[in-house]
């Protein structure tokens, strides 16, 4: 048994939002932990730094806006960071209009010149649906269904095509669960009973839990699977195909391109704005400072999102997870479920979209079983949450 005082020695890979938790929650039981990780900064995509020029806490990864219904997660993000109210309204410009999101009662009021009460819009609604598609098998033919040709084209299709590089007739239904859209003038983009912003952003947040003094971290520092001798455990959130060096091949990802620009002032009005139409090239505009509506700065960080295939060299931000890429994963997942001491943990070592939340669970739920384990001294499993 490896051990380094009265602790064992763990390795973790990757000081996002998983490898913190776990990393904090395994110092707080006495084990010594080493994190590493590639990039000169902590807290993964999560990543927030304050520009110098506006003073905005810009999300350097794309925007993140916390949302939960799990008390304990809750209270565990609080534990580390005054959370400041925070609602996401999403707005979008279709063919030269602002409108609502999700589609509520005023973007259908608005979108059909109406004025319709709740029933009224969704009996109106009803009449639009096309029902002679009896099983959807595509998001289109689910959107088709649920809301009708011309709410479609302005607020799917464009959007789901530049996002996935594909036709919707490409995708699954299953993508499009639920109907989408409120009969009332509810615009907060979320449901959830929590929701907020950090004070001062995420990373200073991780940083809080990442200091303890039995975590020692190793910035710029990639971690290959050659070295897990010398470690009790290795929790891994890299990627899991990059951990088998993509000896099958590499499993597919989205990823974005930010155009980074300032403006003098309020660019937008809103946090988020979308563009719905295929002949605009950028999904959406996000501008930063109304993330952090408690502060006040006159100068404004703004970014364009482009999404795009993920290339060797890009970051991978979005698993695609369709046939071809679940057959693929499949390898990987048979390979990984032959380690005895690594775990492969968060977004890219399950290749899995996941929420902050659902991060932050599993990787409490992780942390653990692993102590679990540990007492009974039974095995640790491979994955928590099977990827496949
Ligand atoms: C565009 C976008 C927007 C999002 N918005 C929201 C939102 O609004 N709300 C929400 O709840 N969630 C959001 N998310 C999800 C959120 O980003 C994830 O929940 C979170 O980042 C997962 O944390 P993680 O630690 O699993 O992964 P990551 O944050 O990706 O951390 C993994 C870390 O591992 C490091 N690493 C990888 N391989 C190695 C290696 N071999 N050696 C060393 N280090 C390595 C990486 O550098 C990285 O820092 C969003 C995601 C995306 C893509």
């Amino acid at each position: 048994m490896i051990t380094a005082g009265e602790g064992k020695k763990i390795a973790i890979v990757g000081a996002g939002l998983s490898g913190g938790v776990i990393g904090r929650e395994l110092a707080e039981a006495g084990h010594h932990v080493e994190i590493f990780d590639r990039r000169p900064h902590i807290a993964g995509n999560c990543h927030t730094e304050r520009d110098e020029q506006t003073g905005v806490m810009v999300h350097i990864y794309g925007p993140h806006i916390f949302h939960t219904d799990d008390a304990e997660v809750w209270n565990y993000v609080n534990r580390f960071q005054t959370f400041m109210p925070y609602k996401n309204r999403v707005k979008t410009t279709s063919n030269g209009q602002v409108y609502s999101l999700p589609i509520n009662l005023h973007t259908i009021n608005q979108f059909f010149g109406k004025s319709f009460r709740p029933d009224e819009a969704r009996v109106f609604l009803e009449t639009l649906a096309d029902t002679s598609i009896e099983q959807p098998e595509t998001f289109e033919e689910q959107a088709l269904r649920f809301v009708g040709k011309d709410l479609y084209e302005a607020f799917f299709k464009g959007y789901t095509q530049k996002q996935w590089g594909c036709s919707p007739t490409e995708l699954p239904a299953s993508i499009l669960k639920r109907l989408p859209v409120r009969f009332n003038y509810d615009d907060n983009y979320f449901f959830h009973h929590y929701q907020g912003m950090p004070e001062n952003g995420y990373t200073d947040m991780i940083g809080h839990i990442l200091d303890h003094p039995n975590i020692t971290l190793h910035l710029e520092t990639a971690f290959r699977r050659t070295q897990t001798d010398g470690f009790a455990h290795v929790f891994y959130s890299g990627p899991l195909d990059g951990y088998y060096d993509y000896q099958f091949g590499r499993l597919g990802y989205r990823t974005l391109d930010f155009e980074r620009f300032t403006y003098d002032g309020d660019y937008q009005g809103c946090a988020v704005m979308n563009y719905g139409d295929e002949s605009v090239p950028f999904t959406r505009i996000t501008e930063h400072k109304h993330f952090s509506p408690w502060e006040n700065h006159q100068g404004s960080v703004c970014y364009r999102e482009f999404s795009r295939e993920c290339g060797p060299q890009d970051t991978p931000y979005y698993p695609i997870r369709l046939v071809e890429e679940k057959e693929l994963l499949s390898h990987y997942v048979a390979l990984a479920e032959q380690e005895a001491h690594v775990t492969f943990v968060g977004r890219l070592g399950t290749y899995r979209y996941l929420d902050m939340d659902v991060t932050i669970r599993e990787a409490l739920d992780t942390a653990r079983l692993y102590l679990f384990a540990e007492k009974a001294d039974a095995a640790m499993p491979s994955f928590l949450h099977a990827p496949v």
